[in-house]
């Protein structure tokens, strides 16, 4: 039987679809990049595909987002002397086995990674991940807060997570910024560009010509900003040494 697969897109996810003589519709979401494949039974039709498809959208984003965390980690080994950076300083990592809790330290150039002596690299790089996501959002935090009041906006909802190929965005239905994790590793100017952007667009959701006078008032030097993180590596494999 036929079973080349037919490409559906649901929203913006693009779906390899293959019928079989099957009871049952299997839905696999596959590494590396979160490849989405669907058999289904003979008899189902696309549009009941799709809506089995939207019905575990929000399992499959999980499922996607744990193979991105995984890929951006396996660029790193996790072992002495590799370079890491925290809001644009580079700094060397240094191992330090403990038996309780596991931390990063960070003093002068180096980054101490204090791990348990049987931690893998995953189990490693899940440390420093902690480390980016809570230096963060302490940073954030206050530069919203007062971002926010500078343009005279209630606090928004705000919240980081790992982005492949953008540093924010902004859900102006919901009101949500969403910040990547991978700000963590740029200088704090190029953070607060970021932060004043994706606040703007709860003003004007678009570039256009209040954006930009906004943008303009708040950050004169936003070009140069813009330009300094346009240099930083928004992928983390990029910066392999
Ligand atoms: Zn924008």
């Amino acid at each position: 039987m036929n079973t080349e697969p037919l490409t559906l897109r649901v929203g913006n996810l693009q779906v390899e679809l293959v019928r079989k003589d099957i009871k049952h519709l299997h839905l696999g979401v596959y590494p590396p990049a979160g490849r989405v494949r669907v058999a289904a039974p003979l008899a189902l039709d696309d549009d009941a595909v799709r809506l089995a498809v939207v019905r575990r959208l929000a399992w499959i984003h999980k499922q996607q987002r744990r193979f991105e965390a995984q890929s951006r980690q396996s660029a790193r080994e996790m072992v002495e002397g590799e370079s890491h950076y925290l809001f644009g300083r580079r700094y060397r990592l240094g191992i330090e086995y403990v038996t309780g809790r596991q931390s990063i330290r960070v003093s002068g150039g180096r980054m101490l990674l204090r791990c348990h002596a049987n931690a893998d690299t995953l189990k490693r790089w899940r440390v420093l991940e902690r480390h980016y996501r809570n230096d963060l959002k302490a940073r954030l935090a206050p530069m919203v807060e007062h971002r926010a009041a500078e343009l005279d906006l209630p606090r928004p909802d705000w919240r980081v997570r790992w982005m492949k190929t953008k540093w924010g965005s902004c859900a102006t239905h919901s009101r949500r910024l969403w910040f990547n994790l991978a700000l963590a590793r740029v200088p704090v100017e190029c953070i607060e560009y970021v932060v004043t952007h994706e606040l703007l667009h709860l003003i004007d959701p678009t570039h256009g010509e209040q954006f930009l006078t906004l943008l303009e008032r708040h950050i004169p030097d936003w070009r140069i900003r813009r330009s300094k993180l346009n240099l930083q590596i928004l992928d983390s494999d990029a910066d392999r040494h």
